[in-house]
Formats: C-alpha cells, structure tokens, sequence
C-alpha cells in the first residue's frame, strides 16, 4: 500500500476517490471496462455485459464460468487501482500481460499441486491464444505478441 497525497481522483480532480468512483464512475474505469467486456466478448465467444454490481463485487448470477470471470474482473480492479495509485493512464495491452502472467501461475500450481482438470475446467472456455494473439486496439484487433509465449491448456 502506498499513501497518496490528495483524497481526489488523480483524473479526475474534482472528485472524491471512492470505491466506486474508482472502479465504475471514474471516466478512466468505464473506458476500461468496455474495453475489458469487448475483449472477454472476443475471448470467450460469450456476449458479457457486467452490471455495477458484478463489477464490485463478482459474477453471483448462474453463468457458466462465474470463477473464471470473477477472477478476471478482480484482476481489472486491481489493474484499476494500480493505475491510479500511479497516477497512470491504463494501456490494455498491459492488463491482458497481467492477465496472461496470473494464468501462467495458476497453471503452474495446478500442475504442481496435481491440480490441473480444476484448472482446465476453469479457464477452458476461454480462448487463450486470443488473449496473447488479439488484443484489442480500438475498435480494430491486431496480431501482436506472436512471438511471445502464448498459454497452453495442454498441461
Ligand atoms: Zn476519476
């Protein structure tokens, strides 16, 4: 944890840093989370619409992959807090690194802890090489990253 110097969003000057000002009503989290809905929309072949109350506080509906999902808006709060914590406009390329790396982990204490039908049966739905292949940019998907390591379900 680090302590900041003003109570205000640091992009929003005129408001107070809340919890939901920080993760839904800051214009620098509604960006990201339409771009996070688009992204998982392409990733998992599933249309995702997230309400505020999914967004704070997880998937509680009947939805297939609620883990999955649940871990993946954790991870853009806390992408979202990291952010404005330094003061920095989000790049999504840098939360799909983030979410490829926590992947990565996972799947090595699945195999490590013989573990891995929970993994597979958590993240299976979702398209991982589309994770490391086609970010999105805009409105437009660019291959980039082709050469990096792309996640391999085959453990
Ligand atoms: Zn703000």
């Amino acid at each position: 944890m680090k302590k900041v110097a003003s109570p205000s969003c640091p992009f929003c000057p005129s408001e107070r840093q809340t919890l939901r000002h920080l993760f839904i009503n800051c214009t620098h989290a509604s960006s990201f989370w339409n771009r996070f809905q688009r992204w998982y929309s392409i990733s998992s072949n599933t249309k995702l619409l997230l309400s505020e109350l999914e967004v704070m506080f997880g998937i509680i509906r009947c939805h297939p992959y609620c883990l999955a999902l649940t871990h993946l808006i954790i991870l853009g709060k806390y992408f979202l807090y990291v952010n404005a914590l330094n003061t920095t406009r989000y790049c999504f390329d840098d939360f799909v690194s983030l979410v490829r790396d926590k992947i990565n982990l996972e799947k090595y204490v699945a195999v490590t802890c013989n573990k891995k039908k929970e993994f597979k049966n958590k993240w299976k739905f979702f398209c991982l090489y589309k994770i490391v292949l086609y970010p999105f940019f805009s409105s437009f998907c660019i291959p980039i990253c082709f050469f990096s390591l792309p996640i391999c379900l085959t453990i």
